[in-house]
């Protein structure tokens, strides 16, 4: 007999999983390496030790070992608001009048409000561990900023944050938690780094970007004794802390013996999404099990759609080594767009390359459907969610929608990475009409695409 699916799946403590899995390890053909922009050779190790934790660099180069084990202490903290639930979106369902089968992931269950606290307190855990005084980083709508200072206070660790100047001066109450938490939180670009003194030069008016911002956090973390750079996006390590995310989406969807047909998620720089697809990606890639897989990007940035498979900065202030990725060029500042957690120019090198290959799919949506889709959500399923998560519901509802047309029962999973509490001037905003889309022009890509490095 069908065991009758609970509004919540929950997992039990001692379900929540005990390794990471690096989907990297099971693709054959390999992500491209970051290359060091003055040699155009491959990073090593030593030199990318200069800016990352010594146990990171080794995850960052780890394209071999399938699962690594999440040391105790991460996993304690992990306790504290994992396992996340499984939600099965019956409200949503019946609203929308589908068959399909619609469960969420729900990452937004922790005071930071998202998935960003998983990689947040892993990396500030092995910060801690090789005896630093502390990390320096960026953070653009200020999720990432909010998690590492949680981790930090948690582990005793100095916490500088350059925070994109247009978020700190609108979001006044990210920057208090961060401030709560013991962090330095600086707005970017600053005149307290070359970096941002040139760009400041260059650009007076510049309201920031997360390009930018990172630039000046890793000049502080080079230039500073005992402190490392971490990132919150992108780098293979913060994807393989995110399996955690798909890991138990999978335990839990086991349990009741259910195959999903379809995996929505947004994608900024990739780390969510990366991680709530690895056991799927992983099956899939080793012939085991077919899913689709579909990123969801803003129109305002649409790194996928419309960017180019290359050799790219990571950053504005190009001090970052080169990712080959799927990019609008590391000159792209994007339009204003109410999910500032999706506005970076590039994308993780192991989505680049599984896209490249046909293993996955990507759509770009546009901001007022976004927000529609998020008010639909929230009226029937409660959480208020993020604008970078609603990207992803706008992208469920539509397949959702196309079933009923079809009348098939797909089932469909989507990663609701948070909250959105702290957006409440997008939603404002977006009733009172003013949340227009910006697409980038084809010209201006097409420059900014130029310029980029092959
Ligand atoms: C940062 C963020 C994202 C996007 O980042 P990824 O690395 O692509 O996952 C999505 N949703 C929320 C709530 C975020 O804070």
């Amino acid at each position: 007999m069908k065991k009758e699916i609970p509004y919540k799946i929950y997992l039990e403590e001692s379900e929540l999983p005990k390794k990471w899995l690096n989907l990297r390890a099971f693709m054959d053909k390999k992500p491209a390496p970051l290359l060091n922009p003055g040699t155009l050779k491959p990073m090593t190790a030593e030199e990318l030790s200069a800016v990352f934790c010594d146990e990171l660099v080794a995850q960052e180069l780890d394209e071999t070992t399938p699962y690594i084990d999440i040391p105790d202490e991460i996993r304690d903290f992990y306790k504290m608001y994992r396992p996340a639930p499984l939600v099965r979106a019956y409200c949503l369902e019946k609203a929308l009048g589908t068959p399909a089968k619609i469960y969420y992931k729900f990452e937004g269950n922790n005071t930071s409000g998202s998935h960003k606290l998983n990689s947040a307190i892993a990396q500030a855990y092995y910060a801690k561990k090789q005896g630093l005084k502390g990390v320096t980083t960026e953070t653009g709508a200020g999720q990432w900023g909010t998690a590492l200072s949680m981790a930090c206070s948690y582990f005793n660790l100095d916490c500088k944050v350059f925070m994109v100047k247009v978020s700190y001066e609108q979001k006044p109450f990210r920057r208090e938690v961060m401030r709560t938490y013991g962090a330095n939180v600086t707005p970017s670009p600053s005149t307290t780094t070359n970096v941002g003194r040139k760009i400041l030069e260059e650009f007076p008016g510049t309201t920031g970007s997360l390009g930018c911002a990172i630039s000046e956090a890793v000049e502080v973390a080079v230039g500073s004794e005992g402190y490392r750079y971490v990132l919150g996006s992108v780098l293979n390590q913060v994807l393989l802390h995110q399996s955690v995310i798909g890991l138990e989406t999978k335990t839990a969807l086991d349990k009741y013996g259910i195959k999903p047909d379809m995996i929505i998620g947004c994608a900024g720089g990739g780390s969510n999404l990366g991680g709530l697809i690895a056991p799927f990606m992983a099956e899939k890639l080793q012939g085991k099990a077919d899913y689709r897989i579909i990123a969801v990007e803003p129109a305002s940035c649409p790194s996928f759609t419309r960017g180019k498979y290359a050799y790219d900065f990571c950053d504005t202030g190009k001090v970052c080594p080169l990712a080959k990725m799927y990019t609008l060029g590391s000159s792209f500042i994007p339009s204003a767009n109410h999910a500032g957690g999706l506005r970076y120019h590039g994308m993780t090198t192991t989505l680049s390359e599984l896209y490249h290959q046909g293993l996955m799919e990507a759509r770009a949506v546009e901001q007022t459907e976004v927000f529609k889709a998020a008010e639909q959500f929230a009226r029937v399923e409660g959480i208020l969610p993020a604008p970078e998560s609603s990207h992803a519901i706008r992208v469920a509802i539509d397949e959702a929608l196309k079933c009923k047309e079809t009348g098939e029962d797909k089932t469909i999973v989507f990663g609701l990475t948070g909250t959105g509490y702290f957006d409440m001037v997008a939603y404002q905003k977006f009733h009172d009409g003013e949340c227009p889309t910006i697409s980038p022009p084809k010209k201006t890509l097409q420059k900014v695409l130029q310029a980029c490095q092959l």
